[in-house]
């Protein structure tokens, strides 16, 4: 239980992600780490806190969670897996005054804008606003606090980054503590038609 919830103890922060492999956040880790020094102001993600997001629900009472889990399974079944890759790097909102140091995801079949959306419009009539801002598909790696100018940096990643599946999506829970926040997957929920008897409950 987190400071988060002292008010609201009938709450939890949610949002629904895509997981990488851990051999490509180990790479993209290793091909940053110069950066390390360079960009004094950024604080970094941890890679086991490392994801994609896809949807962000914010606040939700406890009791709505097994409707959230309904809408987002149907989602998750409505789309076979496909492969993306872990590309260049950029920032939000720009790369002269960065809030957000991320990298960005080559995806062929634009399966992960076709997730955002269909989630968006799914969970709208469980009271979750719709995503005004257009999707942008991305892995955070650094956040600062006071906007930097990070142009100079952003060379491009040396080695290529491998292509792997994308397989399921997940329902997450956020815990916010003054360090920074702690993830949590509730439920991961495989894409497709397929198999069912191998999710993760
Ligand atoms: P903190 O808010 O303490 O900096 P955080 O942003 O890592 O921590 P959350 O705010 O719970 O944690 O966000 C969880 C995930 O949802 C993150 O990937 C975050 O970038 C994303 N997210 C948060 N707010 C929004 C939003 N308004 N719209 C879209 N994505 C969001
Ligand atoms: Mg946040």
């Amino acid at each position: 239980v987190g400071p988060e919830n002292a008010s609201q103890p009938e709450s939890v922060r949610l949002f629904v992600a895509v997981h990488v492999p851990p051999d490509e956040l180990e790479r993209i880790e290793r091909e940053t780490e110069h950066l390390r020094s360079s960009l004094g102001g950024a604080r970094w993600m941890q890679r086991s806190n490392q994801h994609v997001t896809l949807k962000f629900l914010g606040r939700s009472p406890v009791d709505r969670v097994s409707a959230i889990q309904e809408v987002v399974e149907i989602v998750a079944r409505s789309h076979e897996p496909g492969e993306c890759r872990l590309t260049q790097l950029g920032a939000f909102p720009t790369t002269r005054r960065a809030r957000v140091l991320w990298v960005g995801l080559d995806d062929p079949m634009s399966l992960l804008p076709a997730l955002a959306g269909d989630l968006d419009r799914a969970l709208e009539p469980l009271g979750f606003p719709a995503e005004a801002r257009p999707f942008h598909p991305h892995l955070t790696l650094a956040r600062f606090k006071v906007p930097e100018r990070v142009e100079e940096h952003l060379v491009a990643l040396t080695e290529p980054g491998r292509s792997f599946a994308v397989t399921g999506i997940d329902l997450m829970r956020s815990h916010l503590h003054p360090r920074g926040a702690r993830y949590e997957s509730l439920r991961r929920f495989p894409l497709g038609r397929g198999d069912l008897t191998g999710r993760v409950d």
